[in-house]
């Protein structure tokens, strides 16, 4: 038996055990494509949990593809608003104009047509087509990864392509007929609920602990052996918080690069302090008044760490340059990620 080959029963007992132990989640209620890519590309990055209310209030103001493909994208990033990763929200919008011209509204069924769709990889392929369609497509993801290689006791990085590949060819052998959806999601099950991340998997109550080769040979918490993780550039930055006749300043970022289209308050790179925030603001023609003591956050991104200062400074001439808005319209209207939510302590100014 080759490292990679799997025996055949593995997928029937955990299918068996997936339509017992699923966890109820909205979007298993049905297989309907749309719903099914809309989870997997919100699940992308981001916590079950966090993404819940998303799902179902996306539904709720945008229920089919026809729908999001004409809704103006400043809804569609509102409505995804906290998620992150926003390519993800704009590149669902594409596709569903590709799906509305290209496919008469239908979503595609072949796994290579789901693949060209933007935004979408062979793990979203792979999950649409077997739960949706019946494909034999595996879904390999990092949890997917995870509990395949302990299963397979793989102690080279799960960071190598060529381990990926192994695995989704050997999945691909054992998709059981007619419950290929059933078996993609008991994979994902497993690696959520039993064969977990960071730390010890619970492999007392795993149902294929007997076909486990890192469990039989005790080596079940050192896989998966991964790369070491590149380190975050950090970078610093001030951000003005102009506040006029209870107005904020915003402005957009451009339309390409991290947080592309989103609303931010203007700042510039490095840490400033309170006299040269308010030599910038007096720059930017806003007629600064006051300064309050500044707070300092960080938001993470995959590459990147930035460390902000905000200054949250009273002016008197709100500047043509900046868009102004009312606090409640910038709560519901304009599309502002986490790294620039207004602190909590200004909101009430
Ligand atoms: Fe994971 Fe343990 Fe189950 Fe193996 S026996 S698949 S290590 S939970």
């Amino acid at each position: 038996m080759s490292q990679y080959e799997l025996d055949k029963q593995l997928s029937d007992v955990l299918v068996g055990w997936y339509w017992v132990n699923q966890r109820k989640l909205p979007w298993r209620e049905d297989n309907d494509p749309f719903h099914v890519w809309l989870s997997e590309i919100m699940l992308q990055q981001t916590r079950v949990e966090a993404v819940k209310a998303y799902y179902i209030r996306f539904l709720n103001e945008i229920p089919t593809i026809e729908v999001l493909a004409n809704t103006k994208e400043e809804k569609v990033l509102k409505l995804w608003e906290g998620l992150g990763y926003y390519s993800r929200a704009r590149n669902l919008q594409k596709a569903a104009q590709i799906i509305m011209g290209e496919y008469g509204g239908i979503f595609p069924q072949e796994y290579r047509q789901i693949l060209k769709l933007p935004g979408v990889g062979t793990y979203t392929a792979g999950a649409i087509a077997s739960i949706c369609f019946d494909a034999p497509t595996p879904a390999v993801d990092g949890n997917v990864l995870r509990v395949m290689a302990r299963i397979l006791a793989i102690t080279e990085s799960t960071d190598l392509p060529a381990v990926k590949r192994n695995i989704t060819h050997a999945l691909a052998h054992i998709y059981p007929q007619g419950q290929s959806g059933a078996f993609t999601q008991s994979l994902m099950e497993l690696g959520a609920t039993v064969c977990i991340p960071n730390g010890k998997p619970c492999c007392e109550a795993c149902p294929v602990q007997s076909f486990c080769r890192a469990f039989q040979n005790n080596i079940a918490e050192d896989i998966p052996v991964k790369k070491q993780k590149q380190v975050r550039k950090i970078q610093e930055l001030t951000v003005l918080v102009l506040v006029c006749d209870g107005c904020f300043a915003i402005r957009k970022r451009e339309s390409k690069g991290l947080l592309a289209g989103m609303w931010e308050f203007p700042n510039v790179d490095g840490k400033c302090t309170s006299g040269q925030a308010l030599e910038l603001a007096m720059r930017w023609g806003v007629a600064p008044s006051g300064i309050d003591d500044p707070i300092e956050r960080t938001h993470i991104f995959t590459h990147i760490k930035w460390k902000m200062t905000f200054y949250y400074i009273r002016c008197q001439t709100p500047a043509k340059q900046f868009h102004w808005t009312e606090q409640s319209a910038l709560l519901k209207t304009y599309a502002v990620p986490v790294a620039f939510k207004l602190p909590s302590q200004w909101t009430q100014q």
